[in-house]
């Protein structure tokens, strides 16, 4: 293998796993860090989609709207935890500034070329190092109990077929067909086939154990407390187990990006959002694709021998206490949909941050004053379909190449 050089990568969740893989591919001296355990951040629990009907970035016309409307109830699949913080209104105002249709209109077909080469890498990365993690490429239906929000999957639906993305808008009769674990009732539903599901953890390890195999460094427990920089070159990471030299850095620390980022006077606009899955064994009538329960906003997805039900967006912050009337909301709303979870056996309760940006679009490339460092954060809702993609483009950045996708709409400056 070419030697090529030396590489900190930040962070073990599925992007700077993924970075970390395509890195050593490459020919480079990899040291992964992770201040826990590998993957024990949002890659961990989250509802496992791999997809390309996740094309419309989350900043989009009236998301605002039905946020401020949910924001008195407890209950709901939105909150923020009201409080008197600068980068938060800020955030805000550029996330309402961002919400409009020709972000959308842009931004789509460039994250939608990112999703489909991502599950391309899946596909050649589960069978290369023969990783065991429930990769099924079954389809997901977004499905719906009410007119009006079958009227607005149907609506994004269309868009995302206009750029080439194949769907089947279903009838409630159509859907129970489809998928006999959904209630009888519902209005209709819009079936994806293109999309698929993954047991996230299951994958990052995996890939994690596979870098190590071919000689990634693995160091868990090791904490970035700041750096050493050297004129326009950060000469070294700073942790809690010593200091670390290399001529590249990679930060992919997902929603704790922006407080070591400021170690190197960076400030990356990205904002924790909470969610939370409840994992069950596998009840005996259960969803064999992916869900995506539309007024609910809840995800449920088969695993193996288990289910898992997602939901939920909190800005509240670095903060993962558990909510528990949020949880039992996700199961209830879940139960509303799907027939068969009446005698659940959870098996874990999980809560995990997204890192999320006021566009929607994550922050990949070279960034800040210091020639060698890169950032790859800020994959909101799609980290764990965007994250391969993302490490095989770190990896041709650092190689001096053009990354397989333009990534200009990506680039940290676009928020000064
Ligand atoms: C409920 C829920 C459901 C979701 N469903 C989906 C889905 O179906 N499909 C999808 O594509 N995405 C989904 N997501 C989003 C996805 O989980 C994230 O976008 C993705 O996991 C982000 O990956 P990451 O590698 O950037 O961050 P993480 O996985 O959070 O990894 C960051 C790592 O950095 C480490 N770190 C932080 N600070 C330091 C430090 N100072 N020193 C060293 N290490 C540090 C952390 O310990 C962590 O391991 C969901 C998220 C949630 C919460």
């Amino acid at each position: 293998m070419a030697r090529e050089g030396s590489v900190v990568v930040i962070g073990a969740g599925v992007v700077g796993v993924s970075a970390a893989y395509c890195l050593r591919l490459r020919g480079w001296d990899v040291v992964l860090l992770d201040k826990g355990e590998v993957c024990s951040g949002a890659s961990y629990g989250n509802a496992g989609f791999v997809l390309p009907s996740h094309a419309v970035p989350l900043a989009a016309p009236g998301v605002m709207g039905k946020g401020l409307r949910w924001l008195m109830d407890p209950e709901s699949p939105f909150y923020i935890r009201p409080r008197l913080d600068r980068e938060l209104i800020s955030w805000l105002l550029r996330f309402a500034a961002s919400s409009t249709r020709a972000h959308v209109q842009r931004s789509a077909p460039v994250l939608l070329a990112m999703h489909r080469a991502s599950q391309e890498l899946y596909q050649e990365w589960v069978s290369k190092e023969g990783l065991d993690c429930d990769f099924t490429r079954k389809g997901l239906m977004a499905l719906c109990r009410t007119a009006s929000g079958y009227h607005e999957v149907l609506e994004e639906a269309r868009f995302l077929g206009s750029l080439g993305v194949t769907f089947e808008a279903l009838d409630g009769k159509a859907a129970c067909d489809l998928e006999p674990a959904i209630r009888p009732g519902m209005t209709g539903g819009v079936y994806y086939p293109e999309d698929a599901h993954v047991t996230p953890g299951k994958f990052v390890s995996g890939l994690a154990a596979a870098a190590e195999r071919m000689g990634v460094a693995i160091k868990t427990n090791t904490e970035v407390l700041g750096f050493v920089t050297a004129g326009e070159k950060v000469a070294a990471v700073q942790t809690t187990r010593g200091d670390f030299r290399a001529d590249e850095v990679v930060l992919a620390a997902g929603a704790w990006s922006p407080p070591v980022a400021r170690g190197l006077g960076l400030r990356l606009p990205i904002q924790a959002a909470k969610g939370y899955s409840v994992t069950t064994k596998r009840p005996a009538l259960s969803p064999s694709i992916s869900l995506l329960l539309g007024e609910a906003r809840v995800g449920v997805t088969p695993m193996g021998e288990l289910l898992r039900i997602a939901g939920t967006l909190e800005l509240a912050g670095l903060d993962l206490s558990i909510n528990r009337r949020r949880v039992d909301a996700i199961v209830s709303g879940a139960r509303a949909y799907v027939s068969g979870l009446d005698d659940m056996e959870p098996v874990e309760i999980w809560r995990g941050l997204r890192p999320c940006t006021p566009d929607g679009l994550p922050i990949i490339g070279r960034a800040g004053r210091y020639r060698n460092l890169t950032v790859a954060a800020g994959h909101a809702m799609v980290g764990q379909s965007l994250g391969p993609i993302t490490g095989k483009i770190v990896s041709q950045i650092l190689c001096g190449e053009d990354p397989a996708i333009a990534i200009a709409p990506f680039r940290a400056e676009r928020f000064q």
